[in-house]
């Protein structure tokens, strides 16, 4: 006798968080970022707001003030971010995968300095591994943490790409501790934005998101007390990666959101506009559009749904990896589609779509270019 099929898991429930992000995002963000962005003024007050929502210690423990959600709990909410900007919902990823790391394996000094300040978004947390000469081949960094008789630790190096250089409190920087190369010295560190000898360039001329600061940062002869120490020598390339899984994971989730609002936003376009007596809605050439946005956005949904589900396992690298491969390619190639439905209205401003692209464009390089995820399958596919 044949065996019936199991039945299908059931989608995870909708988070209350995500409603949360929702109202954030369509009460505070969409409003404004055109503002932010022609004046590229950090929107403070909009994270501080986004704080008082919850929306900055998501994974943070109760005890200092986070929600201690998992990452199938607040996919939602990223992307109910990426629905109005997907940048935003990479900042608001960043700063509370900072968080968590800190209030999970910070010493007592620095969580009772740092712990409730980032999780109620009084204070902002930023992540930097990138250097000038070492992108996707993170191990090639140089900047270096030399220890000193008192215990501590004198740091200096060059560092490139610093989301919220100038502009977040405190950083978690990843350094090696041996002058020889190689990745077993790797070590993170906790880095104030006012420590003497750390500072910032000027931000980067972007494409899009140009409210949000993006800089180079120096650390020259930074003292640090041993307290600083956030992941000892060692451990620091695993404690980099695990967090950048996690970093993939809400990437690709805000990338939903660009699927998702592009198709709404090209639908609800396609039933209203006329060409040749009709909506264009009823055009097959134009419904095809509209049906390969849909099936890209159910893919991207499950994608990421089974990479929350196996974050922390053995297969979590890799499922994060599929999933920030298939997802910001389908968001840019969706947001395009989307916005050639609207014809030429659609590369106006009037309509996200052409932020859309730029943002998906962005996060195809953020935490991992998609040619690296593809090296992640691939190895995974050979080692077995
Ligand atoms: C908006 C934005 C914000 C960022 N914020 C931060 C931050 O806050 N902190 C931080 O540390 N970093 C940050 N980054 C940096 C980001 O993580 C790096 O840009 C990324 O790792 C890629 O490095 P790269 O740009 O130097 O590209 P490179 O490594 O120079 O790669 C150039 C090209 O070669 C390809 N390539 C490289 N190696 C391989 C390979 N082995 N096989 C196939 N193709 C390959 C890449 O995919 C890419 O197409 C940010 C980037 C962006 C765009």
């Amino acid at each position: 006798m044949e065996s019936t099929p199991a039945p299908p898991t059931p989608p995870a429930a909708r988070h209350p968080i995500a409603d949360a992000a929702r109202s954030f995002a369509r009460g505070t963000l969409a409003p404004r970022i055109a503002g932010w962005e022609e004046t590229r003024r950090f929107p403070r007050e909009a994270t501080r707001h986004a704080g008082r929502l919850g929306l900055a210690g998501l994974f943070a423990p109760p005890s200092l003030g986070g929600r201690g959600l998992g990452a199938p709990e607040t996919v939602d909410a990223f992307e109910e971010l990426g629905r109005v900007d997907a940048a935003f919902a990479f900042l608001v990823s960043m700063h509370n995968l900072v968080t968590a790391a800190i209030c999970s394996a910070g010493s007592d000094a620095v969580i009772e300095r740092w712990g409730r300040a980032l999780t109620s978004g009084e204070a902002l947390g930023g992540f930097v591994l990138t250097e000038p000469q070492s992108g996707s081949d993170a191990v090639a960094l140089t900047t270096l943490a030399t220890p000193t008789a008192a215990g501590g630790w004198r740091l200096s190096g060059e560092k490139a790409w610093v989301s919220l250089g100038g502009e977040a409190d405190v950083f978690i920087v990843v350094a090696k501790t041996l002058p020889e190369p190689g990745h077993r010295d790797i070590a993170i560190f906790v880095v104030e934005r006012d420590d003497p000898g750390v500072t910032f360039g000027p931000p980067y001329d972007t494409m899009a998101a140009r409210w949000l600061p993006i800089t180079d940062a120096r650390f020259d002869d930074v003292a640090l007390g041993a307290e600083r120490l956030l992941v000892p020598p060692g451990q620091g390339l695993r404690a980099a990666l695990a967090a950048i899984d996690q970093a993939r994971l809400n990437v690709a989730a805000g990338c939903c959101g660009i699927l998702a609002e592009s198709l709404e936003v090209a639908t609800a376009y396609a039933r209203r506009r006329y060409a040749f007596g009709s909506p264009i809605a009823e055009l097959e050439a134009i419904q095809w559009k509209l049906a390969d946005l849909a099936t890209d956005l159910e893919a991207s949904r499950l994608l990421v749904r089974q990479a929350a589900g196996r974050l922390g396992t053995p297969d979590g690298s890799v499922a994060c990896a599929h999933a920030k491969r298939f997802v910001p390619d389908a968001a840019l190639r969706g947001a395009a589609e989307a916005s050639q439905v609207l014809g030429a209205y659609g590369w106006t401003n009037a309509y996200p779509l052409a932020r859309f692209i730029a943002l998906a464009r962005m996060a195809q390089s953020v935490d991992g270019t998609t040619e690296i995820q593809r090296l992640v399958i691939a190895r995974s596919l050979l080692r077995e």
